[in-house]
């Protein structure tokens, strides 16, 4: 159950980065050949649209408009330069994607009452992931709302972010990043969470939530020689395949997406101690 639950993980999300790797990689390496460079078109009409109507990326991480998509094609295909520096941020115009000090002491999220049965379950992950980060920092302090649980949408203003039920096939969890727009700024978890193998769902969690501080999948870094997804980001660490931003089947070191201390110490770089 466990092998074929990752199966179905990495074949996901193979499917979704697979489509262009082939073409990123080459550009990056500057190869003459641009053959297998995909159109913008057939690039957009082979990116999964989600629920919300966000185009989802790399897995699990969320666009919101056509505009942002084509951006993000852009920059896949377009001239690269690789850094040679784990945790890495996410860059903006070569800017950090991150919370100002003020904000990330202060992530609060409501957990939508939709979860129903399973809602309890779903607050203690949400502070299982949560806690793994703020005991790297107490310059990180997320805050859930309950409050707030019962009309948890992006839509609601009084919490930071909404984490949200979702039936799909296409990712357990997804995410979004501090430069996310508010109307996407939401965790979507799929049911199977619950039967992910020897991923805790507190620790599934805290890789979206590693997302929603700022921080790329460490496997697009050239060090894990596959799953590249672009250069838009910042080194924070050395490279550490066995960081809980890394996934486990891009020649991952943590079969069971642990946290690890050099995660700890890249939120410290970024966030401060
Ligand atoms: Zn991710």
């Amino acid at each position: 159950m466990l092998s074929s639950r990752v199966h179905k993980i990495s074949a996901g999300v193979a499917c979704l980065v697979a489509a262009f790797a082939g073409a990123t990689v080459s550009t990056a390496a500057g190869a003459d050949s641009t053959a297998d460079v995909p159109s913008y078109q057939e690039f957009a009409a082979s990116t999964y649209v989600d629920v919300d109507g966000a185009y989802v990326v790399n897995g699990d991480e969320a666009l919101s408009t056509k505009g942002d998509l084509k951006k993000f094609y852009e920059r896949l295909v377009g001239p690269e330069s690789t850094p040679t520096d784990g945790l890495i941020v996410n860059t903006v115009n070569g800017a950090d994607d991150k919370w100002s000090a003020t904000q990330a002491a202060n992530l609060t999220y409501c957990v939508s009452t939709r979860f129903g049965t399973r809602h309890a379950d779903v607050v203690a992950a949400m502070n299982a992931g949560a806690g793994l980060w703020e005991a790297a920092t107490s310059k990180i302090n997320f805050v859930h709302v309950p409050a707030q649980d019962g009309k948890c949408t992006t839509r609601n203003n009084s919490v930071v972010f909404s984490v949200e039920p979702v039936a799909t096939s296409q990712y357990i969890a997804r995410a979004f990043f501090p430069s996310s727009p508010k109307r996407q700024r939401n965790v979507l978890i799929d049911d199977s969470i619950w039967t992910s193998g020897t991923w805790e769902p507190g620790d599934i969690l805290g890789h979206e939530l590693g997302h929603a501080l700022g921080f790329r999948h460490e496997h697009t870094r050239p060090e894990s020689g596959t799953c590249f997804e672009d250069n838009n980001w910042r080194p924070l660490t050395p490279y550490d395949s066995s960081s809980i931003m890394h996934y486990p089947q891009c020649n991952g070191g943590s079969a069971d997406l642990e946290f690890q201390s050099s995660d700890a110490a890249g939120a410290r770089t970024l966030y401060g101690s």
